[in-house]
């Protein structure tokens, strides 16, 4: 497909604009699929600002994808024409390494293709372009199937704020009855706390936002608690089995770390472009675990989908056109955003 209409950076400074990329015709097994819905994540705006270092422009973000299937190549088995499908954060990987073959293609040894912003030894582009664009073509392995009993914008998120949280969640084995803090209350944050709720955790929202306490609560927090308050910290010491942080910017960790309980392990979602230090003590006195984890390979995240299906979980979304992107981000980074942004595609169809 050629000419198709797209949003992109061109540079970290400048906002994003309308922009037209080619797709590849869809090979022997790939899927075609015109996209719905493009879920807005902090990673976009990480990226399309270079804050990380290593964009490629023009830089088309997007990694919260659904839509419907338009052509299949004629290898291709678990989908056909009219199919609702996602697409997360990544699009390929080499599938021989250990981990491909462990289902953990996120941690490909070679290096997975990211949906956008990575070399494409498929694509005509030089570098793959993510979901704010009209159409995606994908290789059938790394397409989702997707319920149509859930609201489709609703879904969107899941496709990486939903794995990403999903993913340490079970991995960390939260079980009933088990104290789970979520720090920062955003895209990540809130389905943290939906999530391990239904797990029947015990969940503190951990926020630095006393508007959202009410919010928090209706989520499934039990508890709030400002963490801009020395006495709440002090007072939240060794009480967490696990704590899922999604802060985005730079921010002390040890006085997370202290809320551990013995054994007790902070899992790291958000990626702060600047490092913090941490203190050993912390780790060392209650033999804590200090931890990261990246979105979830393709067969958890469909897991997490049909569990968030049979439980009714979406995400709680603000739509917007296309042409709000830009004020979106900036909202996005205020933390004013409840609690998702996501595109309506259809807004893309009037670009010239
Ligand atoms: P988001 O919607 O912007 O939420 C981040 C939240 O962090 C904010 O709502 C805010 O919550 C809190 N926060 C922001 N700045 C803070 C600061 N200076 N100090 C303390 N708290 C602060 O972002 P998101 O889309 O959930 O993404 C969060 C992070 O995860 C980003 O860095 C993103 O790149 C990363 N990410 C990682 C993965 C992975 O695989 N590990 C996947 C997706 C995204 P309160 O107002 O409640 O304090
Ligand atoms: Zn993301």
């Amino acid at each position: 497909m050629k000419n198709i209409n797209a949003y992109a950076a061109q540079t970290a400074n400048e906002d994003l604009a309308p922009f037209k990329i080619d797709r590849r015709e869809p090979g022997p097994g790939d899927v075609e699929i015109e996209i719905l819905f493009c879920g807005v994540c902090h990673s976009d705006i990480h990226t399309a600002r270079n804050e990380w270092g290593g964009t490629k422009y023009p830089c088309v973000p997007g990694h919260e994808i659904v839509g419907k299937v338009t052509r299949v190549g004629k290898e291709v088995t678990k989908y056909q024409e009219g199919d609702t499908v996602g697409v997360g954060c990544f699009v390929d990987s080499c599938g021989h390494c250990e981990n491909c073959e462990e289902d953990l293609e996120q941690y490909c040894l070679k290096g997975p293709t990211a949906t956008y912003n990575s070399p494409s030894p498929l694509d005509r582009e030089v570098h793959t372009y993510g979901g704010y664009s009209s159409h995606i073509v994908v290789k059938e392995e790394f397409v989702l199937k997707i319920s149509d009993k859930l609201p489709l914008n609703a879904v969107a998120p899941l496709l990486c704020a939903g794995i990403t949280t999903y993913s340490p969640l079970r991995r960390w084995n939260v079980k009933k009855g088990d104290k789970v803090g979520v720090v920062g209350l955003g895209g990540l944050g809130h389905m943290a706390v939906k999530l391990a709720s239904s797990m029947g955790a015990e969940v503190t929202m951990l926020s630095r936002s006393p508007r959202k306490e009410q919010d928090a609560n209706e989520l499934g927090a039990a508890h709030f608690q400002l963490t801009t308050s020395e006495e709440n910290m002090k007072n939240m010491a060794g009480r967490f089995n696990l704590i899922i942080n999604t802060v985005s910017a730079q921010h002390d960790y040890n006085q997370y770390l202290n809320l551990l309980k013995t054994d007790g392990v902070m899992v790291l979602l958000g990626i702060p472009p600047k490092p913090s230090e941490v203190q050993a003590a912390q780790l060392i006195m209650k033999r804590r675990s200090l931890v990261g984890s990246l979105v979830g390979g393709i067969k958890e995240t469909q897991e997490m989908l049909d569990y968030c299906a049979e439980h009714g979980i979406v995400s709680e979304v603000e739509m917007i056109n296309i042409d709000q992107i830009n004020e979106a981000y900036e909202r996005t980074l205020s933390a004013d955003v409840r609690y998702r942004f996501v595109i309506d595609m259809k807004s893309l169809k009037n670009q010239n």
